[in-house]
């Protein structure tokens, strides 16, 4: 009887009853890269920044239209500082199609508005409108610094990154003391934080003299001793509040990662790593790093634009095949985290199907709920192709399902790698507090997330 059961069922197993020492060793060199990363990478365009920094230690080149293209080439191209694209040339013809993986770089975050600076009862404040999927009450009483950039009338870009270095201030929304609560703990959550409410404590000193608004007077001319910009130029800026915890490790055992903002760059920094290893590919091999995921992949820097299809388009052209033939036979990973099953909030997952941590990437053949909707639903004939390909290199995985049928749901980049006609699945490293400013993730998924990309760029 146990022999046939042993046949017949199937038992997924922990990560780390099936891994040896030397892979043990590379999850955590893997880990303390990919920990780099992140405490760099706070927002899209520092993501971008220091990915394009690592393409080119690595030999890849800016994509100019026209160059020679040949198998090994290493190309990228930076879409506006806020999306990468970039691809190893294969020895296939693109008529074979490419190996996409994409993922996204930007993360739930409080955006500026853009008159944002304004003076109360002689303490000064920014006023945000929050970015992405947020539990407000999260983002209360915790450090934040700020990320961005002003253009400047004259087109100059200022980059701004405050409270990131050690010693410099960093800022914070405050909330009520409980003495003072007992009405606002009455209150549901959505009514305790209206998103109006969500203004930044940036300073208190009034300008030495006599006159009103002096608190925030004081406040610009120490943002123009800095970065030489005035009340006007915030109407011209794209600036956000991330959280300012550094990212760490966590557990006795070291075993897991926290940090602000692993949704989604956890994937996309497995997604670089995988295809710095890789000499001449097969087939193409190309990397996306998409913006503005969070808020449904729109803008001109997002999965929805064309910004893509005229990338892949340009490389199809250097070997003469039309963009659609190299998109129907395509293959992407969307890689994009999952939520990891947690032992505190077992009510929302069915056990069943819920991703785990610690027993690998998480492949979503679906990510919608309710009826599947708003999906993109990998085929089966897909899903059986990862099966193979993860087996023969030895990535340990796992089926995830975001949350009880009628509970979860949540959107990806898949559905529009998709329209595009191109086979896609999701998969990606299980979060625990995902969108929440520190989440947290297991060492080894963010290995198994690295590994999967890289079989899938080597497949013959
Ligand atoms: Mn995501
Ligand atoms: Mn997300």
């Amino acid at each position: 009887m146990d022999e046939l059961r042993d046949s017949l069922f199937f038992a997924p197993k922990n990560g780390y009853d099936r891994i040896g020492t030397d892979e043990r060793l590379a999850i955590e060199d893997y880990s303390r890269d990919y920990m780099d990363f992140l405490n760099n990478a706070r927002m899209e365009r520092e993501a971008v920044k220091y990915a394009i920094g690592m393409a080119i230690e690595h030999g890849f080149v800016e994509y100019v239209p026209g160059m020679e293209l040949k198998p090994g080439t290493k190309v990228y191209k930076n879409n506006r500082g806020k999306s990468l694209m970039l691809a190893v040339i294969g020895k296939k013809s693109l008529g074979e199609g490419a190996v996409i993986a994409g993922a996204h770089v930007d993360s739930p975050r409080l955006d500026l508005k853009q008159m944002p600076l304004y003076e109360s009862d002689e303490m000064a404040f920014l006023k945000t409108h929050y970015y992405g999927g947020i539990k407000k009450y999260q983002w209360v009483t915790i450090p934040l610094e700020l990320h961005g950039v002003v253009a400047l009338k004259s087109g100059e870009v200022v980059d701004v990154v405050l409270g990131r270095e050690s010693g410099e201030p960093k800022f914070v929304i405050t909330d009520l003391l409980p003495h003072l609560a007992q009405d606002q703990m009455k209150k549901t959550m959505p009514e305790v934080f209206p998103g109006e409410s969500l203004n930044i404590l940036i300073g208190s000193t009034p300008y030495a003299d006599e006159g009103k608004d002096r608190v925030k007077l004081a406040i610009l001319s120490l943002l123009n001793d800095s970065y030489g910009i005035t009340e006007e130029d915030f109407l011209s800026a794209e600036l956000a509040a991330v959280p300012a915890f550094d990212v760490t490790e966590i557990g006795l055992d070291r075993s897991f990662i926290g940090g602000y903002g692993q949704d989604d760059r956890v994937c996309a920094f497995a997604e670089l790593r995988a295809l710095f290893d890789l000499d001449v590919p097969e087939r193409t091999a190309v990397c996306l790093l998409a913006d503005k995921e969070e808020i449904g992949s729109e803008g001109v820097s997002g999965m929805q634009s064309e910004c893509f299809d005229t990338f892949m388009a340009d490389l199809c052209e250097s070997e003469g095949v039309a963009l659609r033939r190299c998109f129907e036979k395509s293959f992407c990973i969307s890689a994009d985290v999952c939520n990891a099953y947690d032992p505190l909030y077992p009510e929302v997952s069915e056990k069943m199907n819920a991703a785990r941590a610690n027993y690998g990437v998480g492949i979503c053949k679906f990510t919608g709920s309710r009826g599947k909707s708003g999906t993109s639903d990998a085929s089966a004939e897909l899903v059986a192709y990862c099966r193979k390909l993860f087996s023969e290199g030895n990535v340990i995985w796992q089926m995830a399902e975001l949350g009880k049928v009628d509970q979860g749901g949540g959107g990806t980049i898949a559905k529009f790698m998709a329209k595009r006609n191109i086979d896609t699945i999701d998969a990606g490293t299980p979060v625990l507090s995902m969108h929440a400013p520190f989440e947290v993730t297991a060492k080894l998924d963010c290995y198994m997330t690295y590994k999967a990309v890289k079989v899938a760029y080597e497949a013959k």
